[in-house]
């Protein structure tokens, strides 16, 4: 399973993961100009994606879900309340519907979705596991429930946010209100709460761990790494930081 995280932060999200000849997009936050010019950065074909799986509908996991839908006849799998939303909001309309819980199928990959905390319709989690390799990712929640802890575990890769730092959060820029939604149970996780995820679903073969969603304003890499390592303790995962304005390194999970 190669791992291609395209952009993450809060102008735009895309996750490219390929089995063999088969890949899956997750999320579509980039226009499809960057999508393409990113694929070709990390020497990834566009022609392999053999569906889109959205996580939740806000603006930056769909900014290029309009052009994409209409120009790449792949299907789009998102849950019935993100649908609906899509629908209502930006007449997008084709849906493959999946209900968290319920596995299903793209090429060789199977997917399960779990439900997180966060404020939209009905935004998911993912686990994307093809004959060899488990990947996790919850990227946009604001907090940890068992389920999600369970579903992390026994994975070979995780892609985690670490979102804030609470400390800048509170004397950064934003508005009061801003501030509250955003460490809120419906907003982001800080560095800490990811940090104590992570060392709770870690185990000896957790191989890779993208810290994701990272708040250009209220966070810095160094914080976010600094929470990560002392998560893993020194206990043998390979820590990455992920980019918006560029692809993060790519992995051979
Ligand atoms: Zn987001
Ligand atoms: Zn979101």
């Amino acid at each position: 399973m190669k791992v291609c995280i395209l952009a993450s932060g809060s102008r735009g999200n895309a996750i490219w993961v390929r089995s063999g000849q088969s890949a899956i997009l997750v999320d579509a936050g980039l226009s499809l100009r960057q999508l393409k010019q990113r694929l070709a950065a990390v020497d990834e074909d566009p022609g392999r994606l053999k569906g889109v799986i959205i996580t939740h509908e806000h603006s930056d996991h769909i900014r290029g879900l309009p052009l994409l839908l209409r120009k790449i006849g792949v299907p789009v799998f998102a849950t019935p309340g993100t649908a609906k939303v899509l629908a209502e909001r930006l007449d997008l309309n084709g849906f493959e519907l999946f209900d968290p819980g319920e596995k299903f199928e793209i090429g060789p990959f199977e997917v399960l979705a779990f439900p997180v905390s966060h404020d939209a319709a009905e935004p998911v989690g993912l686990v994307l596991e093809d004959r060899r390799t488990r990947l996790g990712l919850a990227t946009d929640l604001g907090q940890v429930t068992r389920l999600v802890e369970e579903r992390l575990k026994h994975c070979q890769g995780l892609i985690l946010e670490m979102n804030h730092d609470p400390r800048l959060l509170k004397e950064g820029p934003y508005p009061w209100e801003v501030k509250q939604r955003i460490q809120s149970r419906f907003g982001h996780l800080a560095n800490e709460k990811g940090g104590k995820l992570l060392a709770r679903v870690h185990h000896a073969d957790l191989d890779h761990v993208w810290l994701a969603h990272r708040s250009e304003v209220n966070n810095t890499p160094a914080l976010q790494r600094a929470a990560a390592a002392e998560a893993v303790a020194g206990r043998g995962s390979e820590i990455h930081l992920t980019w918006q304005e560029r692809p993060a390194e790519t992995v051979e999970l």
